[in-house]
This record gives C-alpha cells, structure tokens and sequence, in this order.
C-alpha cells in the first residue's frame, strides 16, 4: 500500500486539494490525481509550514527555494505522460515532492539537485516515506545525468534561459522533456516530444519557476 502514516491528520486537507485544485481545474489524468492523493506533502516541507501544506501555492523549503503550487506539479507531470515501466529523470530535487508523485506512476526517478543540504534532505524524506525507487544525486542538472541515458521522460523544475542541449540530447526516441524557459519574470512552459530524431515543442502556457542555475 501506499506510505500515508495511519494517524495522518492531512487526509481530508489532501483530498480537498486534488478535488479542488486539481480535478475541478481540469486535471484528468487519473494516476496523477491518484499519486497526489497519496503523498503527503506536508512531509516536504519544513513543520512550521505544514498548516499551509495543501494550500494553493508554492512554499518556501530554505536555500532560497521552493517547492511548486500543486497545481503546476499535476499540470506537469500530466504534461510529461510517464507510464509504469518509464524511468524519469527529474532536474531539480528540492525537498523531494515532485520525485515522490513521479514514483507512484513510474517504475523508477533518477533527480538531480545542485544545492547538497537539499539534495540530502530529500533523500531522508525518501528513506522516511518508503519512497525507495528514487535515487537523488548532487549535481548540475543542466548537463542532464549521461551515464543513465537515454531518457523516455525528463521533468526540470527550474527555468533555463534556453533549453539545455546535454537534455535535449539525452531524450529517447519517442521521448518528452517538460521544462519552464524564460528570463526569471518571463517564462513558458514547453512540452518537447523527439520522434525520429526530430523535436516538436508544444507552448504549455506562463509559469513562473526559480532560474536553473547552471555551471
Ligand atoms: N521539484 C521540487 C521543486 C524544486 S525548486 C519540489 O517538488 O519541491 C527547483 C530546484 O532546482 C531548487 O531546489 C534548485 O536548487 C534546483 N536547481 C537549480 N538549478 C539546478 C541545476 N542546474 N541542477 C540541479 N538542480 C538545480
């Protein structure tokens, strides 16, 4: 079964978030719904905020991030199209909560996070939870993880000013690549599917996301 603590106070408030942030603002894709039912995002962020863990907003998580709007997560991961064998890389770890509803739908997350405290914060979360087919790593995501390639699906939680090339390089054939680009005030997010060696790219609409920090 799924990891929610049996004494878990934040069912209902969790329930209300995907009935009413997610499914009434035309979120459809059920695995999403159901993941997001699941995870409970109060565990990501720090206790003080727990009262505004399902809220309809992004929160800060220290180190000068944030985590995103659940709304932005859902709208995302729906975007992306994981299914149950995918691995997915995910750029951008924060404190773990988009890897955690990636891993109730697909078979196994590879995430990136350039901030070490963070990274290491998210793995305790992961180890906490029982989320155990996420592997966290410290590094620039921007360069993609090359060992591990290639990728049918890749998420960036941080918006580039371009679209990294070592990404774009490391997507399979058939593959999608989620990410915001833009300047820190002007962003889109884009949906990029490579069918046969070629990109089509999809304007998902304005977003707004802490900048990508490269090398
Ligand atoms: N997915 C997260 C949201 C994280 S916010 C969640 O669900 O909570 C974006 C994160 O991207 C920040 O933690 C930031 O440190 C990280 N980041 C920025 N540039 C990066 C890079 N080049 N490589 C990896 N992570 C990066």
């Amino acid at each position: 079964m799924d990891h929610v603590s049996p004494v878990d106070p934040f069912v209902e408030a969790r329930l209300r978030m995907v009935a009413e942030q997610l499914r009434d603002r035309g979120i459809r894709d059920e695995r999403v719904l159901q993941a997001m039912a699941t995870v409970p995002r109060h565990e990501f962020v720090p206790p003080e905020a727990w009262g505004k863990a399902y809220e309809d907003h992004p929160l800060p998580i220290g180190e000068g991030q944030t985590i995103s709007q659940p709304y932005i997560v859902a709208f995302m991961i729906e975007a992306l199209g994981a299914e149950a064998g995918d691995t997915v890389l995910e750029i951008g770890t924060g404190t773990g909560y988009e890897a955690a509803v990636l891993s109730r739908i697909a078979a196994r997350v590879l995430t990136v996070e350039r901030v070490a405290s963070l990274a290491m914060r998210a793995r305790e979360n992961f180890a906490r939870l029982g989320y155990g087919n996420i592997v966290a790593s410290v590094g620039d995501g921007s360069e993609g993880l090359p060992q591990s390639a290639p990728f049918k699906r890749i998420i960036v939680a941080a918006a580039a000013a371009a679209i990294p090339g070592s990404l774009l390089q490391q997507l399979d054939d058939n593959g999608k690549l989620v990410l915001p680009v833009g300047s820190a005030d002007l962003q889109e997010l884009q949906l990029l599917h490579k069918v046969g060696g070629q990109f089509t790219r999809t304007n998902l609409g304005g977003c707004r996301f802490v900048p990508l920090i490269g090398p």
